[in-house]
């Protein structure tokens, strides 16, 4: 449904489980329903009128940023009777929420509110169902991102020298990325040298640069709310054997992946094809992670790319492509796009060089 906002698509759907009211607390949902960017919020979906309650540091920027709810500024105590009255006025019964976010106390105090008025019911996952198909303006605001994020790397490698620690590589991107625009980073960044690089999230420490061994470096953008996340491994010096077999089986498996992207296949399909390449090398067994991810308003959403997924392919999703292989005790590879699935193919949004070659430091 192009043209359609957000919260009319949410209520065709709320109307397909009979959901009169929706109270939705990630605040990525928040965001995608209303636009309001600050930390401390709620949207309340009910018959005809949506709401977004917030405190009061928010006033201000919730009238700027929000449009076509409701403000209400109820912080802290005041929170729960408010929600419990809109819901009274409103005549709803059963009231849905996010069971993966609301905390327990709240749940507990919201349910207090409630009692005589409306019961509290798990909700399917309504809103992030709807944030897995970009709409074509997030889809302009993705593929910038991950422009800037290729800029950064490029940016980055090229102050990368002998001697040089994991922390002082992670300080040198964070600062390229500030000069270009952006102070917050996505997600930490994983800066792993030499065997480092077999722990998938390793933080940068003491670590350094060493001939023939492997640089991973994954790190992400975050700007107007939408992520990147870009992952490449490089070699310093001599190019051994063992590293030539590695990145090229990690290579063709994401590859593999890509190849067969396109709208109506299943993301367990995509997963197994990775899988399937990296296992005529010999090293299914060491790609210890799911093969991607949807990437949008978080770092981490739907749909998820791996061997349980039941999740099918849309045109118009962005997902990664992120094969690895770990061996302990000497280091791992890992390869990482943004990709944007399309109805007979795909197209990968970063374009960072990716071949052996490529990136040897
Ligand atoms: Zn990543
Ligand atoms: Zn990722």
């Amino acid at each position: 449904m192009p043209g359609t906002s957000p919260v009319a698509r949410l209520r065709a759907r709320m109307e397909g489980h009979t959901l009169r009211g929706l109270l939705v607390t990630r605040l990525a949902d928040v965001r995608y329903l209303s636009g309001f960017s600050g930390s401390s919020a709620a949207c309340l979906i009910l018959p005809g009128r949506s709401l977004i309650f917030t405190d009061a540091r928010y006033r201000l920027q919730s009238n700027a940023e929000v449009k076509g709810f409701g403000v209400r500024v109820a912080g802290g105590r005041e929170f729960f009777p408010r929600i419990a009255d809109e819901c009274r006025r409103a005549g709803i019964h059963k009231l849905g929420f996010e069971p993966d976010v609301l905390t327990w106390a709240m749940h507990r105090g919201l349910g207090n509110a409630l009692r005589g008025i409306a019961s509290l019911i798990p909700a399917p996952p309504l809103v992030e169902k709807l944030r897995v198909v970009k709409r074509p303006e997030e889809i302009i605001v993705l593929s910038r991102l991950a422009r800037v994020t290729d800029t950064v790397l490029w940016r980055w490698r090229g102050g990368v020298k002998e001697g040089v620690s994991e922390a002082e590589l992670e300080g040198r991107l964070l600062a390229v990325a500030r000069e270009e625009g952006f102070s917050e980073p996505a997600f930490r960044p994983i800066v792993a040298a030499g065997r480092h690089s077999a722990m998938p999230h390793h933080h940068a420490g003491r670590g350094k640069l060493a001939e023939g061994a492997p640089l991973l470096l994954d790190f992400g953008l975050c700007g107007g709310g939408y992520n990147s996340d870009l992952t490449r491994t490089f070699c310093w010096g001599k190019v051994t054997k063992r590293y030539r077999d590695l990145y090229t089986s990690v290579f063709e498996a994401q590859q593999a992946a890509l190849d067969i992207i396109r709208a109506g296949i299943p993301a367990s399909a995509v997963d197994a094809a990775a899988r399937d390449a990296l296992r005529a090398h010999g090293f299914e067994r060491y790609f210890s992670h799911s093969l991607g991810h949807g990437i949008g308003l978080e770092v981490h959403e739907a749909p998820r790319l791996n061997r349980e997924s039941g999740d099918i392919l849309e045109a118009g999703m962005i997902i990664t492509v992120e094969p690895g292989v770990y061996l302990e005790g000497w280091g791992g590879v890992r390869i990482e796009d943004m990709v944007l699935v399309e109805e007979r193919g795909c197209r990968v949004l970063t374009a960072s060089p990716k071949g052996l070659e490529d990136n040897r430091l």
